[in-house]
């Protein structure tokens, strides 16, 4: 019989799980973890390796080669018919094996993101894997969070917990944790006093003791009948796929047009069928949506080498073609390693104080002096900054220990600086009740008993702390604080009072209790970061919880900001809720540094930027930065922000770097030029091949290729080397450019005349070689086979071209791109090769050419580099550009 959580008091349940509030022991963990196995929570099925191979075949295209081989195996030319076969078979794979390879980067990088969580073990917190997790775990949740497991509550304060993914019900439901009634037959969504794996905690903190891991979860439970959402497709490929469907219509028609020509010519029906069918397969890009996939795949796998995390693909094209760059401030463009450096006491006394980072080491100077004595002030203060405090740092053999808000931890490592740990200020007061710190608030509070007496204490930003204090001490502790952060402190102030009850609305005159001033450092990439995205053409602007003094003093040292007046407040910012986002655009469309703004004001930002045409990215850490991550095109979450910010996000940046974004930003232009030159591959090569049978059929002259030839060149030696391409390393200069505007179709201007251009010349070149061997009176199947060759050299020899599009080739390192000069050689030796395969040759039509005559073929191809070298060196001039 399974046990009924919700039925039982929490004591029993402890009982029952063989649990204490303080947690597992060591021993007792690694015994269950053997018994239970990881906490891996099922997720929804993905796409099957079968079903990606079905889906190959659903593509016009597909049934008119499927119809070709029909057609020809009852007209008895079965090699024909299995050589085609063949050809679409092949394809499938090709398709099938890099959608398959696309699907499971996707897969390994959604892996990546590990989810975290608190447990209490042998009576300490620990921070660790939700994998690690096992049945009796005492589990500490907090608001962004995913729930880990299903679990029994045993504490909550405010807690409430989106749970539509198991229940259907979008609105937060608020946990208790009073037994139930109901047995088994009780909902989900009316088990107040549980909660279950892969819902969210949208508010609060609560406590709660795992009671099912892995696939014994109710998610677990119907893992399989839950389906990912078919991904909607990226623009891009939409935008490719409609393109193709255009190109295609096209096609159809000229298609047409020469089959009927050829008809009165006198061709056969089923020879006219034939050539269209190869036709068509030349000239309409179908290569294209694969091609894309791949290149958007190449760019994730190069962006997470990057710290770049990319979970919704459009993502890469998009943070390439950002104008915008929104970021947080603390732990993006600063380390997030709060140290404190000054304390400020009410009684006028101040001190310094040494050290760095997430550790205890250090020391707090009077004048110089070193600190040894805690006198009253220092006492009361840090019972308060500890009592109020939900972050862990401890010493361990292995050395320091910390877990939790930075802010917190650096309050920590003061006790110890002291010379205390920080338990023994811990002890010093009974904990009441705990305000946690949420940033729409700003402060922390702890409500504790010490001495029969009932103490109130808060920390937090200096005004809101300020407001709680008599008016007339405002003005002089404001004073303090102002300097404070002008020199580039974060400030916080403590206060506390004696109270009555613990309701935090009736606080009024509190006594200061401190002011205290941290440093953050830099991150020391960031200001090379901000540099390299102003020269590429994108705003960098900051959005941050934190004081608009320090906040400039860091813009600054960014090159973020440079006076005053391009700083905007929240402050300033109220009262502009109902505002239009285009007339709030107005207002605040040349501020560069938002400070003390609340969560949701952020959203507003986001919206105002983008109104005035901003393709704009935004990072964010919150739960409550979700909104305006969702707002902005690019949401970017921060590898150490909270669930709830990473499922709102299509990019995680697992290093939390500003630096990182850049890189982003990078690689999305390097992706975006990639598969513009696949594009110009395709679609040059099958311009070619289009106009060179066209004028040889219009001129009723004998066909330089036959069907299967042109099945042969496009889908395999050119689909060998096209998308090769998509691994061409990036061009650096592509960050001295503007970003390209939102939206711009790829075929601008370059693109067109290239295309134009270098189609044209393949398929004249062709053209001559097939007409002056005719004159010559070459035997029929040799030239052909001449012919094929020189086509299949022009196309390995344009598909260097391909690699820049103003660039001259001899300036590209073969380094760049090893791939493409593999996928080049291959294409030929298989080339090669085919006219020695017996039955393939003969299907083919291919003969063993001789070395003179290649030697004799390959200047005459390499004129396409020379031409279109030309055109490059034509293009930059005119241009008016240097080299780049
Ligand atoms: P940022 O945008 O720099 O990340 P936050 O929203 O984290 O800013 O913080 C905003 C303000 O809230 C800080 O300036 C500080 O005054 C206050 N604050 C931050 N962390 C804590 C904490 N753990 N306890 C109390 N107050 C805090
Ligand atoms: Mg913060």
């Amino acid at each position: 019989m399974q046990t009924i959580y919700h039925q039982l008091p929490a004591d029993e349940v402890l009982q029952k799980l063989q649990a204490t509030a303080e947690g597992l022991s060591t021993e007792e963990v690694n015994r269950r973890q053997e018994e239970y196995g990881l906490n891996k929570i099922p997720q929804p099925k993905s796409k099957t390796l079968l079903g990606i191979f079905f889906r190959q075949f659903l593509n016009p295209l597909i049934y008119v080669l499927i119809a070709a081989a029909i057609i020809s195996a009852t007209t008895g030319d079965i090699t024909d018919a299995i050589f085609i076969t063949f050809i679409i078979v092949f394809n499938a794979i090709l398709g099938t094996y890099q959608e398959w390879r696309a699907e499971n980067s996707a897969q390994a990088l959604k892996d990546m993101v590990k989810v975290k969580c608190r447990v209490k073990r042998g009576g300490h917190i620990l921070e660790i894997d939700s994998e690690a997790l096992v049945p009796g775990d005492i589990v500490l949740l907090e608001s962004g969070y995913k729930v880990p497991a299903d679990m029994r509550l045993l504490e909550v304060k405010d807690l409430s917990v989106e749970e539509a993914l198991l229940t259907g019900e979008s609105v937060p439901v608020i946990k208790n944790t009073e037994q139930l009634n109901g047995g088994e037959d009780l909902a989900l969504g009316d088990r107040l006093n549980m909660v279950f794996a892969a819902t969210t905690v949208q508010k609060g903190r609560g406590t709660g003791i795992v009671t099912a891991t892995a696939e014994h979860t109710q998610i677990g439970k119907i893992a399989d009948s839950l389906r990912t959402t078919e991904s909607e497709k990226p623009p891009l490929e939409r935008r490719m796929e409609s393109f193709s469907r255009k190109i295609s219509i096209i096609v159809l028609v000229v298609c047409a047009i020469l089959g009927v020509i050829g008809y009165f010519e006198g061709t056969s029906a089923k020879d006219i069928f034939f050539l269209m069918v190869a036709v068509g397969v030349s000239a309409i890009p179908e290569g294209l949506p694969v091609a894309l996939t791949v290149a958007l795949s190449i760019g994730t796998r190069r962006m997470a080498r990057r710290n770049v995390i990319v979970r919704k693909l459009p993502a890469v094209e998009g943070l390439g073609s950002c104008t915008m760059i929104a970021s947080d401030k603390t732990g993006t463009l600063t380390m997030d390693q709060q140290s404190v450096k000054k304390l400020y006491m009410p009684n006028g006394k101040s001190y310094d104080v040494t050290g760095e980072g997430y550790n205890g080491e250090g020391e707090i100077h009077d004048d110089g002096e070193k600190v040894t004595e805690i006198d009253g002030p220092l006492q009361k203060f840090l019972i308060a900054s500890i009592l109020s405090n939900e972050g862990i740092l401890r010493k361990t053999e292995k050395g320091w220990e910390h877990s939790g808000d930075a802010v917190d931890v650096a309050f920590r490592a003061l006790a110890y600086k002291i010379g205390k740990d920080p338990k023994y200020f811990q002890q010093q007061g009974k904990l009441k009740e705990l305000i946690p710190y949420e940033s729409e608030r700003k402060f922390s509070a702890v409500f504790f008993e010490k001495e029969n007496r009932l103490l109130f204490a808060m920390k937090g930003a200096v005004e809101v702390i300020l407001k709680k204090l008599p008016a007339e001490k405002q003005q002089e502790i404001n004073r303090v604080a102002e300097q404070m952060a002008a020199d580039g402190y974060r400030v916080l102030a403590l206060a506390g009072a004696e109270v009555v009850d613990t309701k935090i609305d009736n606080l009024h005159s509190l006594e200061l209790l401190g002011l205290i001033g941290m440093i953050d450092p830099l991150r020391p990439e960031a200001r090379e970061a901000v540099e390299e995205c102003k020269r590429a053409g994108i705003n960098v602007i900051m959005v941050t919880g934190d004081h608009p003094a320090t906040a400039l003093v860091i813009a600054k040292s960014l090159g973020i900001a440079e006076k005053p007046e391009d700083v905007a407040t929240g402050a300033e910012l109220s009262g502009t809720e109902g505002m239009p986002a285009k007339e709030l655009a107005q207002k605040i469309k040349n501020k560069k540094v938002f400070a003390r703004v609340a969560p949701l004001q952020k959203q507003k930002i986001v919206e105002a930027m983008k109104a005035t045409g901003h393709f704009i990215a935004v990072t964010g850490d919150g739960a409550n930065d979700a909104p305006a991550l969702k707002s902005a095109h690019i949401g970017v979450a921060m590898g150490a922000g909270t669930d709830l910010a990473k499922e709102a996000s299509s990019i995680i940046v697992t290093d939390n770097n500003f630096a990182s974004i850049a890189a982003g930003v990078e690689e999305g232009r390097f992706t975006f030029d990639n598969l513009r030159k696949i594009i110009y591959m395709l679609l040059s090569t099958g311009a070619a091949e289009l106009l060179s049978i066209a004028l040889v059929i219009v001129l009723n002259m004998p066909l330089p290729f036959i069907a299967v030839q042109l099945l042969w060149l496009n889908l395999v030696t050119n689909g060998i080397q096209d998308i090769a391409l998509s691994f061409e390393k990036g061009d650096f200069a592509v960050m001295n450019k503007p970003p390209r505007k939102p939206g711009e179709s790829i075929f601008d201007r370059l693109m067109n005349t290239q295309i134009i251009v270098s189609g044209l010349v393949i398929a004249g070149v062709v053209f001559a070689a097939w007409h002056y061997m005719l004159l010559q009176g070459f035997d029929e199947k040799h030239a052909r086979t001449i012919v094929v060759m020189l086509m299949v050299l022009m196309q390995n020899f344009h598909v260097l071209n391909c690699r820049s599009e103003t660039k001259s080739i001899f300036k590209i390192p073969f380094s760049n791109n090893y791939v493409l000069i593999a996928g080049i050689a291959l294409a030929q030796v298989v080339h090669i090769s085919a006219a020695y395969i017996p039955v393939l040759n003969d299907t083919l039509q291919l003969e063993p050419i001789k070395l003179k005559e290649w030697l004799l073929l390959l200047p005459a191809a390499a004129s396409i580099i020379g031409v279109m070298e030309i055109f490059k060196w034509w293009w930059r001039s005119r241009e008016g550009k240097k080299e780049l």
